[in-house]
């Protein structure tokens, strides 16, 4: 059950010649849904020419077979599917960002977020830039373009820019000529790139988008990598690699990406299983069915299964058509939207004492609910257990956890807890054991910031995410 809101999604294609491509990114965006539902926008470049549609909604909604026909054919595109994690849901932050100059046009799109945007922003604004969206994008597309006035190309101009920006960015760059994609020092966000049958390369947020195309995975970015695909080949620029530490969200791994990516070597599907499997180590217990929630706790319920030897069961089912809880960003509207959405089994709780797994306990508003559900279905018992620690504070990093007063385990013992979701006993995964869920531990350099407040970057000086919608009406005359 989802209950914090993930970033964006991100789709690139550099074709081997002038096609449709505009269908290939709705492909692509269509698969990277899951990772932002409140507007979607697709620019196509044809010989420099840039046509692009962008607006509010999920990518089905805003892309009729029209509005593709009239993008028109073209040799790259980009897109991006987006929730807003800085910047308020309106039009105008809908992403790729258009600018056009006399270096030239440019296209881009971003997941995840600045942590110095508000200072870079205010510099800019002090310069005598004028901003036309609230997102940290637009100062991405700033410094890039200020850049460009004397780089020798616009992969300097990028690489410069690197220099200036702290905090998680993957980002996907098109000029008349080039497709670039970026990945920030630290590797908070994934992104990867690989190629079609046709020669067609193709960058997205994970695996699964390059799937929908028909492309083979080459690779995933290193960390503080620029790829650059152009007309003369694919050129990889290194400088930026090993100048941070890998702080790769482990986030993705428990929720945001879909089970059926592999991100960073390590398949997300799993990494769920593995998370599981650690948490029946750490919080065995004595109970006769394991069930999920749907979707991202079922991973994480046949790994506990599995590693307990206590059956698995089908003890929740989603309505399929109701979408995701938070496809508005609006509590009211979450709510309601929970009480449509799943249904008990109670074939497989009635008299049963439950292992109920989850992928997180934000507020616990939801877990009450679930918790209910199964009681009324005739569940015995139900012992929950959360395939994540508890979130005790913000992320920075391009997601919506940024109020730690909302948090329930910022102000709460797992026993308060425990009470006010109303379940028999509560186990949350260890911090310890949380970094070790893509590779039993292997591999080093995850965030795990919003569970442990050890933040990778310094954070920034405004935590909201309204914060220059209230500075403008601040402000303003
Ligand atoms: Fe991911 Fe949490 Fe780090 Fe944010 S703070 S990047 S959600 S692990």
């Amino acid at each position: 059950m989802a209950k914090i809101h993930e970033e964006c999604g991100v789709f690139g294609i550099f074709a081997s010649h002038k096609k449709d491509v505009a269908s290939s990114v709705y492909f692509g965006l269509h698969a990277l849904q899951h990772r932002g539902q409140e507007g979607a926008g697709i620019v196509v470049n044809d010989d420099g020419l840039f046509s692009y549609h962008k607006d509010l909604g999920l990518v089905g909604d805003v892309f009729t077979n029209d509005v593709l026909a009239k993008l028109g054919e073209g040799n790259i595109a980009i897109g991006h599917c987006r929730y807003s994690t800085s910047g308020s849901n309106d039009r105008s932050n809908v992403q790729p960002i258009v600018v056009k100059h006399v270096k030239g046009p440019m296209a881009l799109c971003h997941n995840g977020n600045l942590t110095n945007s508000y200072e870079l922003r205010e510099d800019l604004e002090m310069h005598g830039s004028i901003f036309h969206t609230t997102s940290d994008t637009e100062v991405i597309s700033y410094l890039i373009t200020k850049e460009r006035l004397t780089a020798p190309s616009i992969e300097s101009a990028v690489e410069r820019v690197m220099d200036k920006l702290i905090g998680a960015y993957s980002l996907i760059l098109m000029s008349p000529s080039k497709l670039i994609a970026v990945r920030d020092p630290h590797g908070f966000r994934p992104i990867c790139y690989g190629v079609t049958d046709d020669g067609d390369y193709v960058v997205a947020s994970e695996t699964c988008a390059l799937d929908a195309v028909g492309a083979k995975l080459i690779r995933d970015l290193t960390p503080g990598e620029i790829v650059v695909f152009s007309p003369e080949g694919v050129r990889s620029i290194t400088d930026h690699i090993g100048t941070a530490e890998r702080s790769m969200c482990i986030f993705e791994y428990i929720y945001f990406a879909r089970p059926d990516s592999v991100v960073d070597g390590v398949s997300v599907h799993e990494a769920r299983q593995r998370a599981g499997s650690y948490l029946a180590e750490e919080h065995p217990v004595d109970a006769d069915v394991v069930i999920g929630v749907p979707d991202s706790g079922i991973d994480g319920a046949l790994g506990y299964a599995r590693r307990s030897g206590i059956p698995y069961g089908v003890g929740l089912i989603k309505n399929k058509y109701v979408g995701r809880t938070f496809i508005a960003p609006d509590q009211k509207l979450r709510e309601k939207a929970v009480k449509m959405k799943l249904n008990a089994v109670s074939a497989t709780v009635k008299g049963k004492k439950v292992v109920l797994i989850d992928d997180s306990i934000v507020r616990g508003t939801t877990s009450a609910r679930i918790v209910r559900l199964l009681r009324e279905a005739g569940a015995a018992e139900v012992h929950m257990r959360v395939t994540a620690p508890k979130f005790i504070d913000a992320c920075y990093y391009g997601t919506d956890i940024d109020d730690p007063a909302v948090l329930i385990a910022n102000n709460h013992t797992t026993e308060e807890i425990a009470d006010i979701i109303g379940v028999d006993s509560l186990g949350f995964l260890s911090v310890e054991n949380v970094v070790k869920i893509p590779d039993g531990g292997k591999t080093k350099g995850y965030c795990i910031a919003c569970f442990d407040r050890n933040y990778p970057t310094r954070v920034p000086v405004e935590r909201k995410k309204g914060r220059f919608e209230r500075k403008i009406s601040e402000k303003g005359e």
